[in-house]
């Protein structure tokens, strides 16, 4: 057994004062704080202050939104460019993330979907984190092919397709079965037939990249889908007559959504709406990261496309393409631009991710979880990453 001190804990509803964190066999078995039990006289106790004087233990950030990072692009990766995409996210505190796809043939998606798979399977079976943390694959985004040609951003509109059962099946089976997670403009013929067979497999179906007008994104959310993805990027405009997309994302209380806080995609001002009308329960953070997140400026690939980074921006043809963001920093963002507080933002990138996208036994800190933890200064600069106890 393992038991973890700090200084402060978020779990990230509660906040903890001189935590402890019981850990066995991957699995946290207890937090309470320091006064409410005994730590065993055969446990190992890792008291995490001495290094770090304020550290603050939260769930380790779960991103639902990840096309890669540090050179690496998920639907090109080999298992060695996972191993060290694994390790970058992990570095800025994240523990669990889907790899996420964007418009491709579909022969090249069916590849891609196979590779991730295997990589996916190969994270389950890891046990330990020997020499550094690495973030662990969960499970997969299809970001596409089912999206509005109107609102696609740099998704080639070759590859854009009509969604059909037997195509999203296809992509399914390629993928064996680890789909968690499918964005889809709900005002295509035939969207609402898969979202509603896309949730009977327990996808999290997210609306995006959509022209929808408020009924056809009514009819999408009745269908099934529970999330929309990167809010207010390519979706219709809000307009005060005609609210659209935006009219049901922002107003209906049972689905979630998320927002790329990078200070580039969505003005501050526009988070603080958003965090508003969301709240703290369905607001959640991505990152939408491509290769180029931790890299200089230069030339990457994002699936087909060839974006350019320059200044922080990730651009094709002008148009923002994906981000160089990372889950740290959209966290310390949410501090600055909102009036919420470090542990509300961690909520964002975690817990609230972890119910959006149905995974239990992640994104929070209570007896049973997993243990993926991250170690914070008091100003959401990452000290520590612990995946699966791993330390
Ligand atoms: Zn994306």
């Amino acid at each position: 057994m393992i038991v973890l001190c700090a200084n402060r804990l978020y779990t990230p509803q509660e906040e903890i004062l001189e935590p402890l964190v019981f850990i066995e066999d991957r699995r946290i078995t207890a937090v309470c704080s320091r006064t409410q039990r005994e730590i065993p006289a055969n446990a190992t106790v890792v008291d995490l202050t001495r290094d770090f004087p304020n550290a603050i233990l939260a769930p380790g950030y779960v991103d639902i939104h990840v096309h890669g990072g540090h050179g690496v692009d998920v639907m090109r990766a080999e298992p060695s460019d996972f191993e060290r995409l694994n390790r970058f996210h992990a570095s800025h505190g994240v523990t669990s993330y889907f790899a996420t796809t964007v418009a491709a043939p579909i022969d090249e998606t069916c590849r891609a979907l196979e590779r991730i798979a295997n990589a996916i399977e190969a994270a389950e079976s890891l046990r330990e984190n020997n020499g550094g943390a690495r973030a662990i694959p969960l499970g997969i985004h299809l970001e596409g092919p089912f999206l509005s040609h109107h609102r696609r951003g740099v998704h080639p509109p070759e590859y854009l397709v009509e969604p059909t059962v037997g195509i999203f099946d296809r992509l399914w089976q390629a993928a064996r079965g680890h789909v968690r997670m499918m964005t889809i403009a709900p005002e295509l013929a035939g969207a609402l037939e898969v979202i509603s067979e896309a949730a009977r497999r327990k996808v999290c179906v997210s609306i995006g990249h959509s022209d929808a007008s408020l009924e056809a994104a009514r009819a999408g959310v009745h269908a099934g889908a529970r999330h929309a993805t990167h809010t207010f990027n390519a979706m219709r405009p809000f307009d005060h007559r005609e609210p659209g997309i935006l009219g049901e994302v922002l107003t209906a209380n049972e689905i979630s959504a998320d927002i790329i806080a990078d200070g580039i995609h969505v003005a501050r001002e526009v988070v603080q709406v958003f965090l508003q009308a969301k709240g703290l329960a369905n607001s959640v953070l991505i990152t939408d990261a491509t290769a180029a997140a931790g890299m200089p400026d230069g030339n990457y690939q994002l699936g087909p496309i060839q974006v350019t980074v320059k200044d922080g921006m990730c651009t094709k043809d002008g148009k923002l393409a994906g981000s160089v963001l990372t889950m740290d920093r959209a966290v310390r963002n949410i501090t600055q631009f909102s009036v919420w507080n470090l542990r509300d933002a961690v909520r964002a990138a975690t817990l609230n991710a972890t119910q959006a996208a149905g995974l239990a036994q992640h994104g929070q800190l209570t007896a049973g979880a997993e243990a993926n933890i991250v170690v914070l200064s008091p100003e959401g600069e990452v000290q520590k990453t612990i995946i699966r106890g791993g330390l």
